[in-house]
Order: structure tokens, then sequence, then C-alpha cells
């Protein structure tokens, strides 16, 4: 018999209504004769509200507890739908991250899947039930409750999937699939049928929030093949597969971007070897993710300029780490700016195909967008811009690499 994993988002769960209707979904494949597992994210809106909450407690709201408070949601839905699959005639119930239980390591607000339990999940299914599991949830070793990060539903999901040996992974989500690009900031994004690991993971981790970076990667290693589709339509979604089985006509398969980034950069640093490492030690070591960076020598060669991005929520957080570091640093001068975009292109097909990168650059200095720092992989660039210009570059580009 087929066994399905089934994610649904947050939009798809968004209201009662929504969850009847999920319920209907998972009723008809149900009735196909399949081993189903459901996995549900929080309503849309409720885990944002909740961090909010957190926040009025206190800026440093204790990690753990947060995790406790951002997990209710999950509850909230996951009970909710296996009351509507109940109201509805089938044999279901739920399961929160700690009664399976899905064991996490103790790195908590992104924690890592270690093991999951499923003799009890595994013996309800095949007895003609429908298990609906609280997704983004865990429990650590420690006995307290982990989540794995904004977005971590789908993650559950892949998990889940390749612990209960699913034939396919379902993530039912408010779009019709992976597109080109987000499609609430340019509306000419086309969906894409099939895309590589790799690529989604560059398009995750620059920003298309239609998949969680780690659940791709978790996919990846495993080769677990994801079907990425509408909840409110039939209609076939993405297939995230192997790159073997994908042969590039595009040289670029999407464009993504992320605001809220910072830049820094450091004046007239004394160019000596540990220079770079005096920087940004104290920076990694409080947790803080340095992006891009960029090094110029002066002409004389005796002093650099160091500039690197950051996440806009961390720059206070960073200045502050400078300004405790001068001494050992060396620097005449600090400047910020604290709202920047990153936009990217992303393509296998960049591989074999030169002057990308020309026409990239001549697209957006056409557009008068002025470039600040840019970045690249085998198959991506990025490049950093006044977040205002933003939904500019990302059109002009879906232009210009023929996506439109
Ligand atoms: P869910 O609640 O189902 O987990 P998310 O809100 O996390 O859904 O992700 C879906 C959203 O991702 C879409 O509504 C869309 O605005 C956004 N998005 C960003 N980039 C892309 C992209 N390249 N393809 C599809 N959706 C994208
Ligand atoms: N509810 C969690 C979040 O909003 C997990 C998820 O939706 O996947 O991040
Ligand atoms: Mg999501």
């Amino acid at each position: 018999m087929k066994r399905l994993v089934l994610k649904f988002g947050g939009t798809s769960v968004g209201s009662i209504e929504k969850i009847k209707n999920v319920a209907n979904i998972i009723k008809e494949e149900f009735s196909k004769g399949r081993e189903i597992i459901v996995i549900v994210s929080a309503m849309s809106g409720v885990t944002n509200d909740l961090k909010k909450k957190s926040n009025l407690i206190s800026e440093n709201f204790d990690d753990k507890e947060l995790d406790v408070l951002l997990s209710s949601g999950e509850q909230v839905s996951c009970s909710l739908l296996a009351g509507a699959l109940i109201d509805l005639g089938l044999k279901a119930r739920s399961w929160l991250g700690w009664q399976i239980p899905i064991v996490t390591n103790i790195n908590y607000n992104s924690s890592q899947i270690l093991k999951i339990k499923t003799e009890e999940v595994s013996k309800f299914i095949s007895n003609q039930g429908v298990a609906v599991i609280a997704g983004f949830q865990g429990i650590s070793f420690e006995n307290r409750i982990t989540t794995l990060g904004r977005g971590g539903s789908d993650l559950s999901a892949v998990a889940l999937a390749k612990f209960f040996k699913a034939d396919s992974c379902e993530i039912f989500t408010d779009v019709d699939g992976v597109l080109t690009t987000d499609p609430s900031i340019n509306n000419k994004a086309k969906k894409i049928d099939k895309i590589s690991y790799e690529e989604m993971l560059e398009m995750a981790s620059l920003g298309a929030k239609v998949m969680q970076p780690s659940a791709v990667q978790a996919s990846m290693i495993d080769d677990i093949l994801i079907h990425v589709r509408s909840t409110f339509s039939k209609k076939p979604g993405t297939k995230i597969i192997s790159e073997n089985d994908i042969d590039y006509k595009k040289t670029v398969t999407g464009i993504a971007y992320s605001k809220n980034n910072a830049k820094i950069s450091l004046v007239g640093v004394v160019d000596k070897p540990g220079v770079a490492a005096d920087v940004f030690e104290p920076i990694g070591s409080n947790n803080i993710n340095i992006d891009m960076v960029i090094q110029n020598t002066s002409l004389d060669g005796k002093t650099a300029n160091i500039t690197f991005t950051i996440k806009q929520e961390e720059l206070k957080k960073t200045l502050n780490i400078i300004e405790k570091n001068k001494k050992k640093i060396n620097y005449q001068k600090i400047t910020h700016d604290g709202r920047l975009a990153k936009v990217s292109i992303i393509g296998a097909g960049m591989i074999t195909s030169p002057g990308v990168t020309h026409m990239m650059f001549r697209s957006l200095a056409n557009e008068k967008i002025n470039i600040l720092a840019i970045s690249t992989s085998e198959i991506k660039i990025s490049v950093l811009i006044e977040e205002n210009l933003t939904q500019r570059a990302v059109k002009v580009l879906h232009e210009a690499f023929g996506l439109n």
C-alpha cells in the first residue's frame, strides 16, 4: 500500500473553512486506499503573534520557554484537523512532537531532528487511521520541547517521510508550487515543473520562503522526492528531485530576494595578516551570521576597507561588539546602512553559460540600480542593493533571463 506524507502550511489551515477543505483533500486521498500521515503548521499568523507576545515580556525571552510558546500554535491546528477528519467519518488522531516522540538535539529555536519513533503511528495508519502530527516541534533529550526554526513544518514533513519510508512527500501551500520568483512581488512568476535539490536549496536559503532551507537540505541528503503543490487547486505542482533527472534549457531557473539586510564598513583597517579574523571572531562567537564580505586595500597597501553584511536585526548588537573590540580591530572609521536587500539569480544552467554575470549587471545598470556588493557560487549570483529597489530589480531580472 502506498504511504503518503501530506504537509499543510499555515495559510492552508488559516481558518475553520480552510481546515474543513484540507480534511476533504485528506479524505479523498484516503479513499484511494493510501496510508496517510499528515503534518500541519499553525494557522497563519499565529506563530508571529506568539513571538510578538514573548517580545512584550522580554527582548531576551528565554529560548526554551520560547519553544514551548511557539509550538502551541500547531497543537491547535492539529487537533482541529483531526476533529474535522473524525467529523467526516474517518478514524483520525493527533500527535504532538513529544508524544511520538520526534527527538531533536538541544539547539533550541532551530533544532535538528535526530530520531523519530515509528511504532505507534505505523500501527495506527496500518489499521485504517489517519495520523495528524503537529509540525515544527520535537522534544530534546533534556526532555524539553524544541522547535525546528521558522517554517520548520517543512522539515518535520521531510523527516517523517524519511523515518516512515513514505512513497511521497507532498507539501501543500498557498501557491501553485515553486515559482520562478515570489508571486507576491512579481505577478509574471511562473511555476517550475522540476527543480534540483541544489537549486532549491539556493532559492530557499536566498529568501524563497516556499520551502524551509533545512528541509531542502534534509531531502537532498536522503534523496526524498518532494512535491510542492497548491491546497487550492488540483494542478500538479513542482517536483524537487535529483539534478540528474533534469535537463537545463534555461540559464536561470529562478530569482530570490531577501530584505532586511544591513551592511557595515570598516574603513582604514591596518592591513596585516589576521585582521579579518580579528574583526569576525568576536562577531561569530556571538552567533551572528556574516553573509557577504568584501575587502579592498588602499593604493599604498597599508590599510584595507572591510565591508560585510548581516541581518538588519543584528546590526545594533554587531556595532556594539565592534565598539567593544575597537582597540584590537584598529580602524579609522565605521559606516553602516540598515536598509538593504539581496537579490539573487539561481540556476544550474549557469555553469555552462558564459556571460550571465555581465547580463545581470547590465540589466540592473539599465534600471539605474546600484550594486553595493556581489557574491557568487557555481549556481547563483547575488547582489546587494537598496531595499526600496527590490521589486524593480526582481522584475527586470525576471524579464532579462527569459522567465516572464
Ligand atoms: P506555508 O504557510 O504553506 O508554509 P509559506 O508562506 O511558508 O507557506 O510559503 C509560501 C509563500 O512563499 C508564497 O505565498 C509566496 O509568497 C512565497 N514565495 C517566495 N518565493 C517563492 C517562490 N519562488 N515560489 C513560490 N512561492 C514563493
Ligand atoms: N508555524 C511555524 C512558523 O510559522 C512553522 C511553519 O509554519 O512551518 O514558522
Ligand atoms: Mg512555510
